[in-house]
């Protein structure tokens, strides 16, 4: 039986794109060579490459003025290369938990940060609606969705100052305006496929007002130029995530996953709510829909809730180190029937021991 996985990344793909991946390590589209054998530069890798950043394009409603490539270094690198191609003389910056940090202190090394709003005071329990960004700011950061500490802005930032975002855990769960960004990145393994690609969408003429001596690796322009193959770009990660894309558009693309996402977090929220044994530790209208973070009311329940879910075959679900309790990551691919079996899992633990 498969496991109800809640990992919080890298984390669960659809099915049935595991079964193609794996023949496809076996043997690529009957070409007698594996997927991960093959030159990047061989017509069928380029195919997947002009393929997936199509699908990008299409499910996501890039407009034409967008460029979209992959790269490595996941989001973490990303917070250096936001900085390298965006920061001038002075950034903004919204601080909404432990990525936010860290994309902060990385811009820090390149010139004036202004924090302008941070929830780090209560735990980062909550999204901070009222800030002031400087009108000579050369950008607005923040981070979408915040993985660990379970908030996600529900309206983005209104500002005249450029837009970066870190989107890593929470692209292709929704809707999203493209327009209203100068640049957004994101992770592949939350949403998109596995660890070792990293996405980013670019505004055409936002680059180039830096005088940064940008790193090639590091510098957007050269690696939009070249297609995302300056050098050897993760193909796997790539293919997977193209294949993860297909699925996400035949089923119905960002309007069938919004909602779908919606209903997976109404469940969980609701029973949280409902349970005298439970209590969300995020603020009500702040709450993330791929990762619900939990507390039980009575530690001492802690043992007995940990065998139940055990033994109803979930998987991932420990809350990260600095909130504690328990943390349900509903990504794309986690069907609503899995948050059905923890939402029993819960009523059970009230009917026996509340
Ligand atoms: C996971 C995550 C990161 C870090 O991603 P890496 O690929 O490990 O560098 C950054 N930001 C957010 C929002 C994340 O969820």
């Amino acid at each position: 039986m498969k496991i109800h996985n809640y990992s919080a990344g890298p984390c669960i793909l659809p099915q049935e794109v595991f079964e193609e991946a794996s023949q496809s390590v076996l043997n690529f589209n009957n070409s007698g060579l594996s997927i991960l054998e093959m030159s990047h530069r061989s017509k069928e890798f380029v195919a997947v490459m002009d393929e997936a950043i199509a699908l990008v394009k299409e499910v996501l409603n890039i407009p034409e003025n967008y460029d979209v490539v992959f790269l490595q270094g996941g989001a973490s690198l990303g917070f250096s290369i936001a900085a390298f191609n965006y920061l001038n003389t002075h950034a903004s910056y919204i601080n909404t938990g432990t990525w936010s940090t860290k994309a902060i202190k990385e811009a820090k090394r390149l010139g004036d940060v202004d924090v302008v709003a941070s929830s780090e005071s209560q735990n980062f329990n909550f999204i901070p609606k009222e800030y002031e960004v400087n009108n000579n700011t050369d950008y607005l950061h923040f981070t979408s969705n915040n993985t660990i500490f379970g908030t996600q802005f529900k309206s983005f930032p209104k500002t005249s100052a450029p837009l970066i975002c870190d989107m890593s855990s929470d692209i292709f769960s929704r809707k999203v305006n493209i327009e209203d960004f100068s640049m957004i990145y994101a992770g592949a393994q939350k949403n998109l496929g596995p660890a070792g690609a990293t996405l980013y969408i670019v505004k055409k003429g936002s680059l180039g007002k830096t005088n940064n001596n940008i790193p090639v690796m590091l510098d957007l322009a050269p690696q939009i130029e070249k297609e995302s193959m300056y050098n050897t770009p993760p193909v796997f990660s790539i293919y997977v995530s193209m294949l993860t894309l297909r699925w996400l558009k035949k089923n119905g693309g960002i309007s069938w996953i919004e909602k779908r996402n919606q209903e997976k977090a109404n469940l969980i929220y609701s029973e949280i709510d409902r349970n005298s044994l439970f209590t969300g530790s995020a603020a009500i209208e702040d709450r993330s829909n791929m990762n619900a973070c939990f507390l039980l009311t009575n530690e001492a329940l802690k043992e007995d809730f940990d065998k139940m879910w055990n033994d109803a075959k979930i998987s991932g679900i420990k809350g990260h180190r600095s909130v504690g309790g328990y943390r349900a990551s509903m990504y794309n691919a986690l069907p609503t029937s899995s948050v059905q079996v923890l939402v029993d899992v819960m009523k059970e633990l009230e009917r026996t021991k509340g």
